[in-house]
């Protein structure tokens, strides 16, 4: 990585400077993307930057410059950088001001962004991974795509130090998401998935993937379901723009299903695979 974007600028990655009182290191005030880049090409930008939008309304953080204008310098950025397969970190702030709770009068935004190689992780996409699970300790806004994430980087912390690969989230009986990841399960040849609420984040592949399943004809219920739901399940996902659509096989040790990606997994999976070949130049 050597350029980014930064306040409107694309410069060399060294002449970036963080203020200690930006409002993003002291407060968490602040929101954030991430981007897939696959073959040189953005995948759902448009989602992305509508979800971006969204946050910083939320947040009543006003962005600084055009939207258009932004996504101009992303594309460039990926473009400098000659990135093939990568993601884009995006991340807006309330801007630099004295430290004190409440807005600053006048604060303008700090905008930072930056391409950087990453590879599609083949090995669980194909062969699936495993989960724990673990109580959803996060505030009431996981709609907002907020730079806080304790809640989520100590459920992943849990995750790792049971050798798994997500940390799926409950609010007492009821499964919300992953602590990076929309979740779905299928049962009886249905789709099962949380609905979009403040408890969950709009994630842009779970967006991509109830596309694909309309169009694939797999009937999908949008409506909470229970852990003990879960444990029941014939398959189990996660989605997510560095994951994809990984198998879940085993979950604190239990097997779903047969413990093997499973027939509709595979299918939406394949239907992914033709998405990304379209940005094939
Ligand atoms: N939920 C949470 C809590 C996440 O952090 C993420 C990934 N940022 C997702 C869901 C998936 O969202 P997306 O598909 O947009 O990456």
């Amino acid at each position: 990585m050597d350029y980014m974007l930064w306040n409107g600028r694309i410069v060399p990655k060294g002449e970036v400077r963080v203020d200690p009182e930006d409002r993003g290191y002291q407060f968490g005030d602040g929101v954030y993307e991430v981007i897939r880049v696959y073959h040189g090409n953005l995948f759902a930008e448009a989602e992305h930057f509508t979800r971006l939008e969204r946050s910083l309304k939320e947040l009543r953080i006003p962005f600084p410059y055009s939207l258009e204008k932004l996504s101009r310098q992303v594309n460039e950025l990926v473009r400098l950088e000659k990135l093939e397969d990568g993601i884009i970190y995006l991340q807006v702030t309330r801007g630099t001001a004295p430290r004190a709770h409440a807005f600053p009068q006048e604060a303008e935004a700090n905008v930072i962004a930056y391409a950087s190689p990453y590879p599609r992780p083949v090995d669980t996409i194909v062969n699936g991974g495993s989960a724990i699970l673990a109580e959803d300790i996060r505030w009431l806004r996981c709609d907002i795509k907020s730079i806080n994430l304790l809640g989520n980087v100590l459920a992943k912390q849990a995750a790792k130090e049971a050798g798994a690969l997500e940390a799926i989230l409950h609010r007492g009986k009821t499964v919300t998401e992953g602590s990076s990841s929309n979740l779905f399960m299928v049962k009886e040849g249905k789709l099962f998935t949380h609905p979009l609420n403040s408890l969950i984040l709009n994630g842009i592949t779970r967006q991509v993937v109830v596309k694909l399943a309309h169009q694939l004809k797999i009937p999908l219920v949008e409506e909470t379901f229970t852990i003990d739901q879960l444990f029941a399940a014939d398959e189990l996902f996660i989605t997510s723009t560095t994951n994809e659509i990984t198998p879940i096989l085993t979950v604190d040790g239990k097997k779903i299903g047969h413990g093997v990606p499973g027939v509709i997994s595979r299918q939406l999976q394949e239907a992914f695979e033709r998405r990304i070949a379209l940005l094939k130049a």
